[in-house]
């Protein structure tokens, strides 16, 4: 047990333990180690977060901006301090190389953190100048107590997306995160309350999916925001609606990236790398469908070939290896059945695809060309490095394929012709695009879904407003008129 945390739920400012509730392995992807075990919440856990978060949150909510944005910020730099061992144990609750863990995780939430702590003293509302004297004035007011439910592929990350702009607002949250990877948001709060939060403010606890449907029914609870899959979205979102509750959904993808035969091909190469197989291919918004101009379709395919020659799989402590293995033995399961699917449906597997012997859950990159619209690979999410290439031969034609999808979450276009990229923009139907790059989410800009993909935006200031909600006040100013 390298890794056991001091107890499974962190609530009221402290860590809680109850191993009554089911128990959670936690296994190292990397060698199918267990490596610590927690226990998911019980009732009574669960009754015991909710009602820390609701007691804390009327005094949270009454401290200035100022002095919660300063938590906030002194929690981004305590986790900077601790990139390394935050990012170690990233590395081990998801499997993702340390190369990758070291940048990409806990310094994104740090930038949270940062970020919204940095927005929380400038929250206001504002002042309406109506006619003869009277005026409506706004009040920006906290949700109250918000759920945070994430996925396990970014668990620190999504942890702090979700944290920093509901507590920047005033608001408190009791956070579940996947029980594939529970460890790094227990860190979080951790964190939050050596950085000054008061207790109750950000609370942790584990379990599986009927913990997260029973935090989201309850009364207590103002908000919710998921990081999750379509099918999940659709049950949380549903139950969040009996109790007209907030909802932010963040949720799966299929992103098209549409590689122009003008384009720099070693950045569109690079793109669709970032865009398929970071993460070992576990990231929501990546670009699965790489819709290639038949003109340059085999030099692409060469030049992506030579590029994967350079993957370093392996060891994902190693700060060389470059590609990790998948999250779970489900996952790579998963992965490797869609390989499978890709061939049999007659597409031409390129490169990889086949599963590394071991303990551990690897698979190599897989890229399939010749790829049609009507196979599983290029309709269904996969979650996993599978790259699907297909051809096309005029923009038209490409852009009503790559929208022909029930999910909108991202989309890139490589291309040197501005104009066309604009346009290509212009008609995407996906919340986040790129044009000339992929798979970029700096804090300061929105990130989220159209269509199937969700509901609502995270980061930037738009997530300020899915956070909290305007009180509207009329003052008049003169007698009042009254017809009779
Ligand atoms: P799931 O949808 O399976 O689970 C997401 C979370 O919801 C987990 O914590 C899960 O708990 C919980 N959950 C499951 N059922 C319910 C329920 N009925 N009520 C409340 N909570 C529930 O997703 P994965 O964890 O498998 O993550 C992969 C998915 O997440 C992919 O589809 C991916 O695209 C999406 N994703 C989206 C992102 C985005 O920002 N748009 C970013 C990252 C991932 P448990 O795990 O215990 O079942």
């Amino acid at each position: 047990m390298r890794f056991q945390p001091k107890a499974s739920h962190f609530i009221n400012g402290e860590y809680v333990d109850d191993t009554t509730g089911a128990p959670i392995d936690v296994i190292y992807p990397a060698t199918g180690e267990v490596i610590a075990r927690l226990h998911s919440a019980t009732p009574q856990i669960i009754d015991q977060a909710l009602n820390s978060a609701k007691s804390a949150q009327a005094d949270w909510a009454a401290m200035s901006g100022t002095e919660r944005g300063r938590v906030l910020r002194r929690a981004a730099d305590i986790m900077r301090e601790r990139n390394r061992d935050l990012s170690i144990i990233e590395t081990h609750d998801t499997g993702k190389p340390l190369q990758e863990t070291l940048v990409a995780d806990a310094t994104s939430g740090a930038d949270a953190l940062e970020y919204f702590g940095g927005l929380a003293a400038s929250l206001t509302g504002e002042h309406i100048p109506l006619g003869g004297g009277d005026f409506v004035y706004t009040i920006r007011e906290a949700l109250g107590v918000c759920v945070g439910i994430g996925a396990w592929n970014y668990p620190t990350q999504i942890a702090c997306w979700k944290g920093a702009p509901a507590l920047a607002c005033g608001n408190t949250m009791v956070f579940k995160p996947s029980e594939t990877t529970p460890l790094s948001a227990l860190q979080v709060a951790e964190i939050l309350v050596e950085a000054g939060a008061p207790k109750g403010v950000y609370n942790v606890i584990q379990g599986y999916g009927d913990v997260g449907a029973s935090l989201v029914t309850d009364p207590r609870v103002a908000k919710v925001s998921l990081t999750g899959s379509v099918p999940t979205g659709r049950k949380v979102y549903a139950a969040a609606a009996d109790g007209m509750k907030h909802v932010t959904m963040e949720l799966g993808g299929k992103s098209p990236i549409i590689v122009f035969d003008d384009a720099d091909i070693e950045n569109a190469v690079s793109g669709a790398i970032l865009g398929n197989f970071y993460s070992s291919g576990q990231v929501c918004s990546n670009g699965t469908r790489v819709f290639v101009h038949k003109g340059i379709k085999e030099a692409f395919l060469d030049r992506l070939s030579q590029r994967l020659a350079n993957v370093k799989i392996g060891d994902p402590m190693d700060e060389e290896v470059n590609f990790g293995p998948m999250v779970s033995e489900n996952q790579m399961n998963i992965a490797l059945g869609y390989v499978e699917k890709g061939k049999a449906e007659g597409a031409r597997l390129v490169y990889g695809g086949v599963r590394i012997e071991g303990d551990g859950f690897y698979i190599q990159p897989a890229v399939f060309a010749d790829v049609t619209d009507e196979m599983a690979i290029a309709r269904e999410e996969i979650f996993g490095p599978v790259m699907s290439v297909l051809d096309f031969e005029t923009e038209e034609e490409v852009m009503a394929r790559a929208n022909n999808t029930e999910f909108g979450l991202a989309a890139g276009v490589f291309t040197k012709d501005l104009t066309r990229a604009h346009r290509i923009v212009a008609a995407f139907e996906a919340g986040t695009c790129y044009i000339n790059t992929y798979n970029l989410a700096p804090v300061e800009a929105p990130f989220g879904g159209s269509k199937m993909s969700g509901v609502g935006r995270e980061n930037s200031k738009l997530a300020i407003n899915h956070f909290s909600e305007m009180k509207t006040v009329y003052v008049s100013m003169n007698d009042v008129e009254a017809p009779y």
